[in-house]
């Protein structure tokens, strides 16, 4: 009896385990570890599709937009700064879609949404239908620290960003060739396939790709940031999860951090960021565990595409996708960027 004590006392004082990007366990989280985990979407281009040169030049901006959130981590910054950094880098790359490259709405113009949030306080900021402001995530930044508010939109937003002297850009700026060639071949599509409305444009999984990150700094405070052109070929006025606090982003330090990537509508149905953070809370689950139950069996019956990066304060990672692949990466405080496009 007395040995079998003795091993339940131990395994009960062992500090919880230290998950690695490729969700193996590790060593324990020492006091000062912190950790970024980022993505740039879930719509993934097939194998064949994808030069080498394409995938080695995503690679890079996922490395680069790493190393830029653990320079702010490293030196002891906030994780929510450590988050704007990332996706600041990932917006401006014309390959992911945010910021410059994003997709184009079915008149052929680019409208983006971002979504910010501090675990520590839950204080959130957001904004939607964004036309001209070069780092949407910085205005979301903005409406969290300068507004009463969680979430403006259109004109009412670029004022803010205008008075607080955000750098804008001319709508030319943010659309790409790739994106217009994309636009064309979706509504080639529809049209060759008279649709059911509820059901026309957004099952195609060229249709996604975000970016977000998640991010714990050296304090233990968590913070979750989203940045999207949302989907192509999207109806006048759509506003998709990204920018919906607790559907597409979210933070806890009770619980998690959690950004998203995906079919938008049903990540708002589902509530799919908060409902990872809930499973955590009322059923006193893993990381792991809830994040995999909310995306891999709800999101999949409910017939939604796309995944999340999700984090807690132990540092345990957990990032399930049901689409072929997801950009992603993670950061530790060796500074050794790692990332990943398919399952494998
Ligand atoms: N979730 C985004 C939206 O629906 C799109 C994406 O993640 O690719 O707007």
């Amino acid at each position: 009896m007395r040995p079998l004590l003795l091993l339940c006392a131990t395994l009960l004082l062992m500090p919880a385990p230290f998950a690695r990007a490729d969700g193996q366990q590790s060593a324990p989280r020492a006091a000062d570890d912190f950790i970024l985990v980022i993505h740039g979407g879930a719509g993934v281009v097939p194998k064949d599709e994808l030069t080498p040169e394409q995938e080695k030049a995503s690679r890079a901006t996922l490395d680069a937009a790493l190393l830029a959130g653990h320079a702010v981590l490293a030196r002891g910054g906030r994780s929510l700064d450590a988050v704007v950094a990332a996706i600041k880098i990932l917006e401006d790359s014309p390959l992911f879609n945010a910021g410059k490259g994003s997709v184009l709405t079915a008149d052929g113009i680019v409208t983006m949404d971002a979504s910010l949030m501090d675990g520590a306080t839950r204080q959130a900021g957001a904004c939607a239908d964004i036309r001209h402001v070069k780092n949407p995530i910085e205005l979301a930044r903005l409406v969290m620290d300068k507004t009463p508010h969680v979430l403006l939109t259109g004109e009412g937003a670029e004022r803010l960003a205008k008075e607080h002297s955000l750098p804008l850009m001319p709508a030319e700026y943010f659309i790409t060739e790739h994106r217009k060639l994309q636009l064309q071949r979706v509504q080639e599509r529809e049209k060759s396939r008279p649709a059911d409305p509820k059901k026309a444009q957004l099952n195609s999984l060229d249709a996604i790709g975000t970016v977000g990150a998640v991010a714990l700094d050296k304090h233990g405070n968590l913070a979750a940031g989203t940045s999207t052109g949302g989907m192509v070929n999207k109806r006048f006025g759509r506003v998709g999860d990204s920018p919906v606090i607790g559907a597409g982003t979210y933070a806890n330090n009770l619980t998690c951090a959690v950004s998203g990537t995906g079919h938008g509508e049903f990540f708002l149905r589902g509530v799919v960021a908060y409902d990872i953070a809930a499973k955590m809370e009322y059923q006193g689950v893993t990381l792991t565990n809830a994040a995999t139950d909310v995306v891999m069996r709800k999101l999949t019956e409910a017939g939604g595409k796309g995944g999340v990066i999700a984090l807690d304060r132990q540092g345990n990672v957990a990032m399930p996708f049901n689409t072929e692949g997801m950009y992603r990466g993670v950061i530790r405080p060796d500074g050794k960027p790692w990332t990943a496009i398919r399952k494998d």
